[in-house]
Protein backbone atom coordinates (compact mmCIF):
# COMPACT_ATOMS: atom_id res chain seq x y z
CA UNK A 1 0.00 0.00 0.00
CA UNK A 2 1.10 3.81 -0.55
CA UNK A 3 -0.90 5.47 2.13
CA UNK A 4 0.11 9.19 2.78
CA UNK A 5 -1.60 11.28 5.29
CA UNK A 6 -3.55 13.98 2.74
CA UNK A 7 -1.84 17.74 2.41
CA UNK A 8 -5.83 18.78 1.42
CA UNK A 9 -8.62 17.46 3.97
CA UNK A 10 -12.18 16.58 1.27
CA UNK A 11 -14.91 16.21 3.52
CA UNK A 12 -15.76 12.41 1.70
CA UNK A 13 -12.05 11.77 3.11
CA UNK A 14 -12.62 12.75 6.56
CA UNK A 15 -16.15 11.19 6.52
CA UNK A 16 -14.75 8.34 5.31
CA UNK A 17 -12.53 8.37 8.64
CA UNK A 18 -15.84 8.08 10.56
CA UNK A 19 -17.25 5.21 8.90
CA UNK A 20 -14.12 3.44 8.61
CA UNK A 21 -10.68 4.47 9.11
CA UNK A 22 -9.28 1.49 6.42
CA UNK A 23 -11.56 2.98 3.90
CA UNK A 24 -9.77 6.63 4.89
CA UNK A 25 -6.66 4.60 4.28
CA UNK A 26 -7.78 3.52 0.64
CA UNK A 27 -9.28 6.24 -0.67
CA UNK A 28 -5.58 8.07 0.43
CA UNK A 29 -3.56 5.53 -1.29
CA UNK A 30 -2.63 6.60 -4.53
CA UNK A 31 -2.11 2.94 -6.16
CA UNK A 32 -5.77 1.95 -4.86
CA UNK A 33 -8.28 1.99 -7.56
CA UNK A 34 -11.57 2.39 -6.13
CA UNK A 35 -14.18 0.17 -8.18
CA UNK A 36 -15.99 3.32 -9.71
CA UNK A 37 -18.30 2.51 -12.44
CA UNK A 38 -19.85 5.00 -14.50
CA UNK A 39 -23.64 5.07 -13.71
CA UNK A 40 -26.92 6.41 -15.58
CA UNK A 41 -27.43 8.37 -12.63
CA UNK A 42 -24.35 9.75 -12.11
CA UNK A 43 -24.92 11.40 -15.38
CA UNK A 44 -28.49 13.13 -14.55
CA UNK A 45 -26.31 14.21 -11.33
CA UNK A 46 -23.82 15.86 -13.58
CA UNK A 47 -26.63 17.46 -16.01
CA UNK A 48 -28.97 18.70 -13.07
CA UNK A 49 -25.62 20.65 -11.63
CA UNK A 50 -24.66 22.07 -14.76
CA UNK A 51 -27.74 23.13 -15.59
CA UNK A 52 -28.52 24.63 -11.89
CA UNK A 53 -25.09 26.43 -12.35
CA UNK A 54 -25.75 28.16 -15.65
CA UNK A 55 -29.76 28.99 -14.02
CA UNK A 56 -28.07 30.58 -11.11
CA UNK A 57 -25.12 32.45 -13.05
CA UNK A 58 -26.07 36.38 -13.85
CA UNK A 59 -24.14 36.44 -16.51
CA UNK A 60 -25.50 33.68 -18.09
CA UNK A 61 -29.09 34.75 -17.13
CA UNK A 62 -30.90 37.28 -15.60
CA UNK A 63 -31.74 36.82 -12.27
CA UNK A 64 -35.23 37.82 -13.31
CA UNK A 65 -35.53 35.52 -15.58
CA UNK A 66 -34.49 32.11 -13.77
CA UNK A 67 -37.92 30.92 -13.78
CA UNK A 68 -39.05 31.55 -17.51
CA UNK A 69 -36.08 29.20 -18.95
CA UNK A 70 -36.80 26.13 -21.52
CA UNK A 71 -35.51 23.26 -19.11
CA UNK A 72 -36.14 21.16 -21.56
CA UNK A 73 -33.43 22.81 -24.02
CA UNK A 74 -31.01 23.81 -21.37
CA UNK A 75 -30.54 19.97 -20.39
CA UNK A 76 -30.47 19.24 -23.76
CA UNK A 77 -27.61 21.72 -24.29
CA UNK A 78 -25.09 20.28 -21.30
CA UNK A 79 -26.40 16.54 -21.77
CA UNK A 80 -25.07 16.71 -25.29
CA UNK A 81 -21.32 18.89 -24.01
CA UNK A 82 -20.69 16.39 -20.66
CA UNK A 83 -16.97 16.54 -20.05
CA UNK A 84 -15.75 13.33 -19.75
CA UNK A 85 -14.00 14.42 -16.34
CA UNK A 86 -13.36 17.04 -14.38
CA UNK A 87 -10.29 17.37 -16.03
CA UNK A 88 -10.83 17.00 -19.33
CA UNK A 89 -11.74 19.13 -22.38
CA UNK A 90 -13.52 16.31 -24.11
CA UNK A 91 -16.92 15.58 -24.80
CA UNK A 92 -19.14 12.28 -24.07
CA UNK A 93 -19.79 11.07 -27.63
CA UNK A 94 -23.18 9.78 -29.11
CA UNK A 95 -21.55 6.28 -28.84
CA UNK A 96 -20.50 7.02 -25.08
CA UNK A 97 -23.42 7.75 -24.05
CA UNK A 98 -25.24 4.45 -26.02
CA UNK A 99 -23.20 2.56 -24.37
CA UNK A 100 -24.41 3.80 -20.62
CA UNK A 101 -27.63 4.38 -21.43
CA UNK A 102 -27.77 0.73 -23.03
CA UNK A 103 -29.64 2.46 -26.54
CA UNK A 104 -30.86 5.87 -27.67
CA UNK A 105 -34.14 5.57 -26.24
CA UNK A 106 -33.16 4.76 -22.78
CA UNK A 107 -30.86 7.35 -22.87
CA UNK A 108 -34.00 9.52 -24.25
CA UNK A 109 -35.87 8.39 -20.90
CA UNK A 110 -33.32 9.39 -18.53
CA UNK A 111 -33.70 12.81 -20.42
CA UNK A 112 -36.73 13.47 -19.98
CA UNK A 113 -36.63 12.77 -16.48
CA UNK A 114 -33.81 14.91 -15.84
CA UNK A 115 -36.17 17.58 -17.17
CA UNK A 116 -39.35 16.66 -15.22
CA UNK A 117 -37.10 16.25 -12.09
CA UNK A 118 -35.82 20.28 -12.96
CA UNK A 119 -38.87 21.15 -13.77
CA UNK A 120 -40.79 20.42 -10.63
CA UNK A 121 -37.68 21.49 -8.86
CA UNK A 122 -37.81 24.94 -10.45
CA UNK A 123 -41.67 25.25 -9.85
CA UNK A 124 -41.44 25.36 -6.08
CA UNK A 125 -38.14 26.63 -4.95
CA UNK A 126 -36.75 30.16 -4.25
CA UNK A 127 -35.09 31.20 -7.39
CA UNK A 128 -34.43 34.78 -6.12
CA UNK A 129 -30.68 33.90 -4.68
CA UNK A 130 -27.59 36.21 -5.11
CA UNK A 131 -24.70 33.85 -5.71
CA UNK A 132 -21.58 34.65 -4.66
CA UNK A 133 -19.39 31.47 -5.97
CA UNK A 134 -21.26 28.84 -8.45
CA UNK A 135 -19.18 25.49 -8.05
CA UNK A 136 -16.27 26.99 -6.98
CA UNK A 137 -12.85 24.86 -5.55
CA UNK A 138 -12.58 26.31 -2.37
CA UNK A 139 -9.72 25.71 0.48
CA UNK A 140 -9.12 27.40 4.18
CA UNK A 141 -6.94 26.66 6.84
CA UNK A 142 -8.03 25.02 9.98
CA UNK A 143 -4.90 24.52 12.47
CA UNK A 144 -1.89 23.38 11.00
CA UNK A 145 -4.54 21.83 7.95
CA UNK A 146 -5.67 22.88 4.76
CA UNK A 147 -9.63 21.87 3.95
CA UNK A 148 -11.02 21.88 0.89
CA UNK A 149 -14.13 21.45 -1.67
CA UNK A 150 -15.70 22.12 -4.56
CA UNK A 151 -18.90 23.95 -2.88
CA UNK A 152 -21.98 24.14 -5.10
CA UNK A 153 -23.32 27.44 -4.25
CA UNK A 154 -22.99 30.43 -2.11
CA UNK A 155 -25.19 33.15 -1.54
CA UNK A 156 -25.50 36.30 0.00
CA UNK A 157 -28.49 37.04 2.10
CA UNK A 158 -27.99 40.40 3.72
CA UNK A 159 -25.12 42.47 4.68
CA UNK A 160 -24.27 40.05 7.94
CA UNK A 161 -25.16 36.74 6.55
CA UNK A 162 -24.83 34.05 3.86
CA UNK A 163 -26.26 30.46 2.46
CA UNK A 164 -23.82 27.68 1.60
CA UNK A 165 -25.46 25.21 -0.67
CA UNK A 166 -24.92 21.38 -2.00
CA UNK A 167 -27.51 19.68 -4.59
CA UNK A 168 -27.79 16.35 -4.25
CA UNK A 169 -29.69 14.36 -7.21
CA UNK A 170 -29.79 11.09 -5.07
CA UNK A 171 -32.10 9.53 -2.78
CA UNK A 172 -33.29 10.78 0.25
CA UNK A 173 -30.80 10.30 3.43
CA UNK A 174 -31.69 7.63 6.07
CA UNK A 175 -33.00 10.07 8.32
CA UNK A 176 -33.90 13.36 8.63
CA UNK A 177 -32.48 14.83 11.93
CA UNK A 178 -30.42 17.77 10.68
CA UNK A 179 -27.72 17.72 13.49
CA UNK A 180 -27.23 14.02 13.33
CA UNK A 181 -26.53 14.42 9.49
CA UNK A 182 -24.03 16.56 10.28
CA UNK A 183 -22.59 14.26 13.22
CA UNK A 184 -21.86 11.37 10.49
CA UNK A 185 -21.70 13.21 7.08
CA UNK A 186 -18.85 16.38 7.39
CA UNK A 187 -19.45 17.46 4.09
CA UNK A 188 -21.52 20.30 4.92
CA UNK A 189 -20.08 21.77 8.24
CA UNK A 190 -16.84 21.97 6.28
CA UNK A 191 -18.57 24.01 3.45
CA UNK A 192 -20.20 26.07 6.13
CA UNK A 193 -15.99 26.46 7.69
CA UNK A 194 -15.00 27.37 4.50
CA UNK A 195 -17.69 29.98 3.03
CA UNK A 196 -17.40 31.54 6.59
CA UNK A 197 -13.51 32.16 6.22
CA UNK A 198 -13.87 33.33 2.81
CA UNK A 199 -16.45 35.69 3.79
CA UNK A 200 -15.63 36.93 6.71
CA UNK A 201 -18.68 39.81 6.88
CA UNK A 202 -20.86 37.04 7.61
CA UNK A 203 -22.32 36.77 11.20
CA UNK A 204 -24.42 34.51 9.91
CA UNK A 205 -24.10 30.96 7.99
CA UNK A 206 -26.43 29.13 7.02
CA UNK A 207 -25.70 25.68 5.25
CA UNK A 208 -27.38 22.85 3.68
CA UNK A 209 -28.60 19.93 1.39
CA UNK A 210 -31.08 20.65 -1.55
CA UNK A 211 -32.45 17.22 -2.64
CA UNK A 212 -33.55 18.75 -6.19
CA UNK A 213 -35.40 15.46 -6.88
CA UNK A 214 -37.66 16.10 -3.79
CA UNK A 215 -37.52 19.27 -3.76
CA UNK A 216 -36.53 19.29 0.40
CA UNK A 217 -34.14 21.17 2.05
CA UNK A 218 -32.10 20.38 5.06
CA UNK A 219 -30.78 22.95 6.82
CA UNK A 220 -28.72 24.43 9.85
CA UNK A 221 -28.04 28.23 10.95
CA UNK A 222 -24.23 28.64 12.57
CA UNK A 223 -23.46 32.04 14.14
CA UNK A 224 -19.88 32.77 13.05
CA UNK A 225 -18.95 32.25 17.05
CA UNK A 226 -20.98 28.53 16.84
CA UNK A 227 -18.82 27.92 13.95
CA UNK A 228 -15.66 28.16 15.88
CA UNK A 229 -17.01 24.97 17.99
CA UNK A 230 -17.72 22.99 14.55
CA UNK A 231 -13.81 23.93 13.40
CA UNK A 232 -12.73 22.31 16.39
CA UNK A 233 -14.14 19.23 16.40
CA UNK A 234 -12.96 18.88 12.74
CA UNK A 235 -9.49 19.70 13.50
CA UNK A 236 -9.81 17.35 16.22
CA UNK A 237 -11.34 14.24 14.23
CA UNK A 238 -8.22 15.28 11.47
CA UNK A 239 -5.68 14.90 14.17
CA UNK A 240 -7.45 11.81 15.27
CA UNK A 241 -7.28 10.78 11.67
CA UNK A 242 -3.34 11.67 11.54
CA UNK A 243 -2.61 10.06 14.41
CA UNK A 244 -3.95 6.85 13.71
CA UNK A 245 -1.45 4.12 13.01
CA UNK A 246 -3.65 1.42 12.48
CA UNK A 247 -6.44 2.76 10.65
CA UNK A 248 -8.32 -0.84 10.83
CA UNK A 249 -11.55 -1.49 9.21
CA UNK A 250 -15.27 -1.30 10.87
CA UNK A 251 -17.95 -2.78 9.75
CA UNK A 252 -20.91 -0.33 9.38
CA UNK A 253 -23.92 0.36 7.29
CA UNK A 254 -22.44 1.20 4.14
CA UNK A 255 -19.91 -2.08 3.63
CA UNK A 256 -22.47 -3.58 0.68
CA UNK A 257 -21.90 -0.24 -1.10
CA UNK A 258 -18.04 0.06 0.02
CA UNK A 259 -15.59 0.62 -3.21
CA UNK A 260 -12.93 -0.64 -1.67
CA UNK A 261 -14.59 -3.94 -0.58
CA UNK A 262 -12.80 -6.33 -2.32
CA UNK A 263 -9.53 -5.60 -1.05
CA UNK A 264 -10.79 -5.10 2.73
CA UNK A 265 -9.57 -7.79 5.55
CA UNK A 266 -13.69 -8.25 6.88
CA UNK A 267 -15.21 -8.84 3.67
CA UNK A 268 -15.89 -12.28 4.34
CA UNK A 269 -17.87 -11.14 7.23
CA UNK A 270 -20.08 -7.82 5.13
CA UNK A 271 -23.27 -9.21 4.78
CA UNK A 272 -24.84 -7.23 1.33
CA UNK A 273 -25.69 -7.30 -1.94
CA UNK A 274 -25.21 -11.22 -3.72
CA UNK A 275 -27.21 -12.96 -1.07
CA UNK A 276 -29.20 -15.94 -1.83
CA UNK A 277 -32.49 -15.16 -3.26
CA UNK A 278 -34.67 -18.27 -3.35
CA UNK A 279 -37.09 -17.30 -6.24
CA UNK A 280 -40.80 -19.22 -6.27
CA UNK A 281 -41.39 -21.61 -8.12
CA UNK A 282 -44.97 -20.42 -9.38
S1 LIG B 1 -16.16 -2.85 3.34
FE1 LIG B 1 -16.71 -1.85 5.28
S2 LIG B 1 -15.11 -2.43 6.72
FE2 LIG B 1 -14.35 -2.85 4.65
S3 LIG B 1 -13.24 -1.01 4.03
FE3 LIG B 1 -15.32 -0.79 3.30
S4 LIG B 1 -16.39 0.35 4.89
FE4 LIG B 1 -14.53 -0.49 5.80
Amino acid sequence: MAYIFPEKIFPNALTYYLQCPFKFKCHNDKEMKAEFVEKPENYIGKAIHLVLKHLFDVTQVPADKRRGQDIGQLVRYFWARMPKDRYSRDYWSSEDRRQLFGSEGQEKSFGVQTIAILNNYIASADLSATPLFLEDWMDCQVDEFTISGRIDRIDQDSDSSISVWDYKTGKLPFHDNVEKMMEEDLQVPIYAIIASKRNPFAEQIRAGLIYVKYSKIFNIVWTKDELTGVENRIVAIINKAKNDNDLLPRINNLCPWCEYRAVCPERDKIEGRGKKVDEVSW
